[in-house]
C-alpha cells in the first residue's frame, strides 16, 4: 500500500514523502478514500494512529485548486497544543501548495488571529472558546465553509466544550462535509454524530481504544511518599533517558519539577496555569533535547507529538483509563516502540485493574534492585493546602504593607499622588501551585 493509490495532487504526495510517510496507517487507508470522495466520516481513532493526515489531506486536496476563496475548512480541537500540532502537520503536508491557514486559540494575542479570520484564510484550526469570542465580535465569516472537522470530540466533551461547539455549529452552513474523530464514543458524542453527520463512513467504530502496539508497559509498585525518590533514582541510573512524566495535578507537577531541579535534572513543566509562551518554550526545549524531563498534566499534554520519545512515566496513575491510553500514546508514535512506566501506590490497585482490562493482559510489576523501599521519606511532595493558603496570605500581607509604606513615604516627601493609589495586592507571580481566585480551571484553559 502506498499513498499514490489515493487521488491526491502530486504536490500533496510530495508533502507526504517529505514527512517520510511511505505507507498509510490503517486509519488513513480506511478514511482517505471516503473523505476524498467527499463523504462524512465518523472515525474512532486514538492519538498516534495517524488520524491528523487522514483529515488534513482531504482538506488540502479539496482546497488546493482554488485557494483564496474565503475560509472553506474549519477544524475544532480541544486544546491549543493539539491545534498547533495539526497546523504544523497541515503546513508540512501542504508546503508545495498555496493553501493558507491559521490557528485560533486563547492565551495568545487576538490581533493576528482576528486579521487572519477577516482575511478569510482557507483553513482555520481553532479551540472553541476563542473562536466563539471572535465570531461574537464579528471577525469570522463561515458562509463559504465546505468542510468541518471535530477532532478528539470525546475530549471536548470531557472539557465541557460541547455547548460552545454547538453554538459554533449553529453559525455554519448546513451543506458541508463533516468529519468527526474521537478516541471513544460515549453517548453524547454518538448523539452529536447523529445530529451532524449525513450517512457517514464509519471507521473502526467497533473497536475500543487500546494502546498502540509497540508500547511496553510496566508497573513499579512504590509507597506514595517515595515516588519522587524513585523517579530521581531511575534517572540517575540512566534506566530512563528522556521522559514525559505525568502528574495528577498542576501543584504536583510544580513540586515534582522542583525536586528534579534540586537533583540536577534538566526539566520543565506544562500545565493549565502556565502561559502559552511558557508552554511552548518548555515543549521546544524538551523536543530539542535541552530538557531531559517534561512534567505534564493530562490536559496540557493532549496532542503533544514528540518524535522518538522513548519513555512515558505515569508518576500518578490516571483516574480515567482513556487518559492512560492517551498518555501511553505519546510514546511509540506511528508504530515505533516505547515504554510506559506507571508508579503504583497501594491505593491505585483498582485503577490498575481497569487499565489491565483495556491493555488486555496483566502488566508486569517490577521492583528496582538496590532501591530502599523501606526508607522513611524526609519530605512530602505536596505542600498541604492550608500551608499554601497561609503562604499566599503572608505574601499578600507583605505586599500590602510595602505598598502602604511607599504611600506614606510619598505623603511625607510631598511627592505627587498620581500613581500612589496603585496598591496592587495581587502577587505578580503566584507561588508554585497556588490557584488565584477566579482563575479558570485547567479544563477551560485549552479553549479560551
Ligand atoms: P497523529 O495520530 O495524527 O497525531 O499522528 C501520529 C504520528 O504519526 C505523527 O508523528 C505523524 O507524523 C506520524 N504519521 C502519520 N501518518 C504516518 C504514516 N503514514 N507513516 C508514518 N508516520 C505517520
Amino acid at each position: 500500500m502506498s499513498f499514490s493509490q489515493f487521488t491526491l495532487d502530486p504536490s500533496l504526495l510530495r508533502g507526504v514523502s517529505d514527512l517520510g510517510f511511505t505507507d498509510p496507517t490503517p486509519i488513513q487507508t480506511a478514511a482517505l478514500p471516503e473523505a476524498l470522495a467527499g463523504r462524512d466520516v465518523l472515525a474512532a481513532a486514538q492519538t498516534g494512529s495517524g488520524k491528523t493526515a487522514a483529515f488534513v489531506l482531504p482538506i488540502l486536496q479539496r482546497l488546493h485548486g482554488r485557494p483564496g476563496a474565503g475560509t472553506r475548512a474549519l477544524v475544532l480541537t480541544p486544546t491549543r497544543e493539539l491545534a498547533a500540532q495539526i497546523h504544523e502537520h497541515l503546513l508540512a503536508l501542504g508546503r508545495h501548495g498555496r493553501v493558507t491557514s491559521a490557528t485560533v486559540f486563547g492565551g495568545v494575542k487576538q490581533g493576528p488571529q482576528e486579521r487572519a479570520l477577516r482575511a478569510g484564510v482557507d483553513v482555520v484550526i481553532a479551540t472553541p472558546g476563542r473562536l466563539l469570542d471572535l465570531i461574537g465580535q464579528g471577525c469570522a465569516r463561515f458562509d463559504r465553509l465546505e468542510v468541518l472537522v471535530l477532532d478528539e470530540a470525546d475530549r471536548m466533551l470531557d472539557m465541557g466544550f460541547l455547548p460552545d461547539v454547538r453554538r459554533i455549529l449553529a453559525k455554519l452552513p448546513a451543506n458541508r462535509q463533516t468529519m468527526l474523530f474521537s478516541a471513544t464514543l460515549p453517548p453524547p458524542i454518538v448523539q452529536l454524530s447523529r445530529d451532524l453527520l449525513r450517512d457517514p463512513a464509519r471507521i473502526n467504530v467497533e473497536r475500543r481504544a487500546t494502546p498502540a502496539t509497540g508500547i511496553s508497559h510496566a508497573l513499579l509498585p512504590v509507597p506514595e511518599k517515595l515516588k519522587s525518590k524513585l523517579l530521581v533514582e531511575l534517572l540517575r541510573r540512566d534506566e530512563v533517558g528522556t521522559a514525559l512524566v505525568f502528574t495528577r495535578t498542576k501543584h504536583r507537577a510544580n513540586r515534582l519539577a522542583l525536586v528534579l531541579d534540586k537533583a540536577g535534572i534538566a526539566c520543565d513543566r506544562i500545565h493549565g496555569n502556565r502561559s502559552q509562551p511558557q508552554r511552548e518554550a518548555a515543549l521546544k526545549a524538551f523536543k530539542s533535547g535541552r530538557l531531559r524531563v517534561l512534567v505534564a498534566t493530562d490536559i496540557a499534554a493532549r496532542g503533544i507529538d514528540i518524535a522518538d520519545l522513548p519513555h512515558v512515566i505515569n508518576f500518578d496513575v490516571p483516574a480515567q483509563v482513556d487518559d492512560y491510553i492517551h498518555r501511553a500514546g505519546r510514546t511509540a508514535r506511528a508504530e515505533a516502540t516505547g515504554s510506559a512506566v506507571t508508579f503504583v501506590s497501594p491505593d491505585d490497585e483498582p485503577a490498575i485493574a481497569a487499565i489491565e482490562r483495556v491493555v488486555g493482559r496483566r502488566i508486569a510489576r517490577r521492583t528496582i534492585a538496590g532501591f530502599d523501599y523501606a526508607e522513611k521519606p524526609t519530605a512530602s511532595l505536596e505542600v498541604p493546602i492550608a500551608e499554601r493558603i497561609a503562604a499566599i496570605r503572608a505574601q499578600r500581607a507583605g505586599e500590602r504593607a510595602r505598598a502602604q509604606e511607599r504611600a506614606h513615604r510619598r505623603e511625607a516627601t510631598g511627592a505627587p499622588s498620581g500613581t500612589a493609589g496603585r496598591t496592587n495586592s495581587r502577587p505578580a507571580v503566584a507561588p508554585h501551585g497556588a490557584r488565584r481566585p477566579g482563575r479558570p480551571q485547567e479544563r477551560r484553559s485549552g479553549g479560551r
